[in-house]
């Protein structure tokens, strides 16, 4: 049957959907889920389809769609469902949440066509017909695209005079695919060198250095390399591999890349281990799950380096033998390289099929990547937060690894939670979800010892090897004996000059990136702010700028003082750049690099930098948190930190258990090799219960203690929260709307509910706009979300723009 109206959610910050006409010439092809143009306002947008309707509300205007996106829904029913819960659950605007669950828009780059099915090809005879009814034009068209070898350009069928709804009767008969093709784009190509064979080798011009031995032993050990391999492996510059080419000691030509095929991949083995009987126990317990055949969510709380990666896979195993499809989200990108491979190397990168999502990847790939997965040609995703969204059908089990990370929170809308989502989402697909950490969170955790998940607990490391051996080093002693602000301790100094000494590798982490976090004028103590933000700008050195990291806004460096004129400009705080300038400096002949945001945007940087510390051609690694969890460096023997009580002192009831958490998911990346691991924390707070707890990495007695806090304050786990924020450039409206939405609650507070605010936000200012909060507490989350409804139809009533407030709901920062 076929509607004339539906409704269609559009990418604006509105919690409505839109209805539209359905024009007679598109009756059988607008369909549930897929995209179309329509018109808005002045302008076109892209929309989705979320909802057929008889008959539109009476009185009002309707438009027509204007076109179609999609032939092959982008969005099943069940994520249209989980859009639907979402923009439910966190107030947000339906179409900005499914903006987030689509493709990136590259529909300019791609190619739409129809490809030929088994009963299609039976069909396109006579007498082999599967569909009798078939009329002549429709039979025909199938011939031929049998006879063109079964795959043709979408246009084609129209130049046969078939329209696109009986494109789309095809399509619903079984007999024709329509898929989104990436093709018509030059294929990519990447460098390979060789070493010249002695036959044809001239006499070499140059003498063998200590370089050219290297590439030559690298290339005779492995035969020909990937360029940007071969650097690595070798740990030489660009320069080297040219100078060598022109002296015809190397050949080079160019090979095409298949772009299932990560060349990241090439000459990797992953490891095969047996498990151990931790690792076995807990698989039985997945393995009982998926028997079971229902929705579940499984903590496997393991201490760091006690194998989770393993059970994974095979948990992902498990999935697929069982014709399931599986997601792995990771908090981070740089995991998605490690985690990537070794799926791709498990499961192959055509045949199950791994795609990995992130945003690291280009446009392009991103969708090529998106759309391996609606066809179902891949059939395990790994991926960063918003992979939770991959168009995986018939999927049995959801992972995510390390899961107490704020990265899985969005804080931009829709503010979901990664986590969080995977759980509704498997519940909704009957699938298991998989929470893996060392360091839980205390809602999960809590979770956990109710019985409302399944504990799974790996206790020891892998092949019993210790844990690492944690030190702390008291900023306050170290100033008192040595004077000397350097970022680095004499204690760290020592340990990686010895680290260096024995051969192994470095970690050092610091919190903060640029090169000093605040600029402060010594003579009348004003900190440079961002014009937009009430937050001091970062300096970074090598770009000779301030940089806003909230809003992007960039400053010359001040010579003078901008309020009082004084010369006594002074940087202060040591950001990661800061660091690596000054290791350079203090061990000129050591192998150092750098990771952090400002280092690494793109996939192939990520993997150059890591992939050099991971093959050894680097000494120490530098960087922000992004290196603290999850990876699996065998030759670490040292991880410093510096500045490990910055988040201490924010003010946030989670600063606690965010640092105890990145101080044991650090700790975690030293001695996991066959080498013991030795790990230095620089603090001014030595005796904080989160340091004292990280040192002993005593997961329990965090918890044990963190509880009673939350307890007695009043958090969760055991309150749930709403942070809204009422914002604003104009100040006075911003004051008038606090005001007004104040009156609203306060007409609620103390029923179950506790309302605090209208105050001044942390930030208290942020991309030009003022910002006041109302912080919600409720034992009962049902009652939270019953108020706060009321109080966005409130702000109808009171003509207040849905743009001017903010919701958080279960919201990870409060700034
Ligand atoms: P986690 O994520 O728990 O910190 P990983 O999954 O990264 O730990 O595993 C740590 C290391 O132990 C990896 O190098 C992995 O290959 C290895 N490993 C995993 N399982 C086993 C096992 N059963 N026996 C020996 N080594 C193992
Ligand atoms: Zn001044
Ligand atoms: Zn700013």
């Amino acid at each position: 049957m076929s509607f004339s109206f539906c409704n269609v959610s559009l990418p604006v910050p509105l919690r409505s959907t839109f209805t539209y006409a359905i024009p007679e010439t598109l009756r059988d092809v607008v369909q549930l889920g897929a995209r179309v143009v329509v018109p808005f306002r002045k302008k076109s947008l892209v929309g989705v389809v979320v909802e057929f309707v008889e008959l539109p509300h009476q009185g009002a205007k309707i438009r027509d769609i204007a076109k179609t996106v999609d032939f092959v829904p982008a969005l099943t029913p069940k994520l249209l469902e989980l859009g639907h819960w979402i923009a439910g659950y966190y107030l947000a605007p339906v179409g900005e949440v499914f903006r987030a669950m689509l493709p990136p828009v590259t529909e300019l780059r791609t190619e739409r066509q129809i490809a030929l099915t088994e009963s299609g090809r039976a069909s396109a005879d006579e007498e082999t017909a599967a569909v009798p009814l078939l009329n002549p034009e429709h039979r025909t068209f199938l011939s031929n695209l049998r006879d063109k070898g079964g795959v043709l350009p979408f246009g084609s069928a129209a130049k046969l005079g078939l329209d696109d709804a009986a494109v789309q009767r095809l399509r619903r008969a079984g007999l024709i695919d329509i898929r989104e093709s990436m093709v018509g784009r030059k294929a990519k190509t990447q460098r390979v060198i060789a070493w010249k064979s002695v036959a044809t080798q001239e006499a070499p011009q140059t003498a063998f250095d200590a370089e050219t031995n290297r590439v030559k032993a690298a290339l005779e050990a492995r035969g020909p390399l990937p360029l940007a391999q071969l650097l690595r492996v070798a740990n030489i510059s660009r320069s080297v591999i040219e100078r060598m080419l022109r002296d015809a000691m190397l050949e080079s030509w160019d090979e095409r890349i298949d772009p299932a095929e990560d060349p990241f991949d090439i000459g990797y083995v992953p490891p095969a281990h047996e498990l151990n009987a931790e690792q076995e126990s807990a698989l039985k317990l997945v393995r009982a799950r998926f028997e079971l055949g229902e929705f579940g969510v499984l903590l496997l709380h393991g201490v760091t380096g006690s194998g989770k990666t393993e059970v994974y896979t095979r948990a992902v195993q498990e999935a697929l033998a069982r014709g399931k499809t599986a997601i792995i989200l990771v908090p981070e990108i740089a995991l998605t390289l490690w985690i990537g491979r070794q799926c791709r190397a498990w499961f192959g990168a055509r045949f199950e099929g791994v795609a990995v999502l992130h945003s690291a990847l280009s446009e392009v790939e991103r969708a090529r990547e998106w759309w391996r997965v609606r066809h179902g040609e891949a059939r395990v995703v790994v991926g960063t937060r918003s992979a939770v969204f991959a168009p995986l059908e018939n999927l049995g089990l959801i992972i995510v690894d390390e899961e107490q990370e704020s990265s899985y929170k969005q804080e931009e809308t829709p503010r979901y939670h990664g986590r969080d989502v995977a759980i509704v989402r498997a519940k909704m697909e009957n699938a298991v979800a998989l929470l893996g950490s060392a360091t839980p969170s205390l809602e999960s955790y809590h979770h956990a010892r109710s019985g409302k998940y399944e504990l799974l607990t790996l206790a020891g490391r892998v092949e019993s090897r210790p844990l690492a051996s944690v030190e702390i080093v008291d900023l306050r002693d170290d100033f008192s004996k040595t004077h000397q602000t350097s970022p680095i301790s004499s204690a760290l100094q020592d340990g990686i000059a010895e680290c260096l000494a024995q051969k192994t590798q470095a970690l050092v982490l610091i919190n903060r990136r640029g090169y000093s976090w605040s600029v402060l004028c010594r003579s009348c103590g004003a900190s440079v702010q961002c014009e937009n933000c009430s937050i001091s700008m970062a300096h970074h050195k090598q770009r000779n700028r301030l940089e806003c990291h909230y809003c992007g806004a960039l400053k010359p460096i001040p010579k003078l003082c901008p309020k009082c004129q004084s010369q006594y400009v002074y940087f202060f705080g040591a950001g990661s750049e800061h660091l690596e300038e000054h290791l350079r400096a203090e061990f000129p002949g050591a192998r150092i690099a750098r990771l952090d945001r400002d280092t690494a945007r793109t996939k192939r940087q990520y993997q150059e930098t890591l992939g050099a510390f991971a093959d050894g051609a680097l000494d120490i690694l530098v960087g922000t948190q992004m290196l603290a969890k999850g990876h699996d460096f065998q030759r670490v023997t040292l991880v410093g930190v510096v500045g490990a009580d910055y988040s201490l002192s924010l003010p946030d009831f989670r600063a606690a258990e965010r640092t105890f958490q990145l101080l044991t998911q650090v700790a975690g990346r030293a001695g996991r090799g066959a080498l013991p691991g030795r790990v230095l924390i620089q603090t001014f707070y030595p005796e904080h219960y989160a340091i004292q707890d990280a040192v002993r990495q005593d997961y329990p007695a965090f918890y044990a203690r963190e509880t009673q806090f939350r307890r007695a304050m009043a958090y969760p786990p055991f309150t749930s929260l709403a942070n809204v924020i009422v914002r604003h450039a104009d100040l006075g409206k911003a004051i008038r709307w606090s005001r007004q939405l104040s009156e609203y609650f306060s007409a609620h507070d103390d029923r179950g509910l506790r309302i605090l605010g209208p105050a001044a936000a942390p930030l208290a200012k942020l991309k030009k706009e003022h910002r006041f909060q109302f912080l919600l507490k409720s034992p009962k989350r049902s009652l939270l979300a019953k108020v706060l409804r009321g109080a966005m139809a409130y702000l109808e009533r009171k003509e207040i723009p849905q743009t001017a407030v903010l919701v958080d709901m279960d919201p990870l920062s409060l700034m």
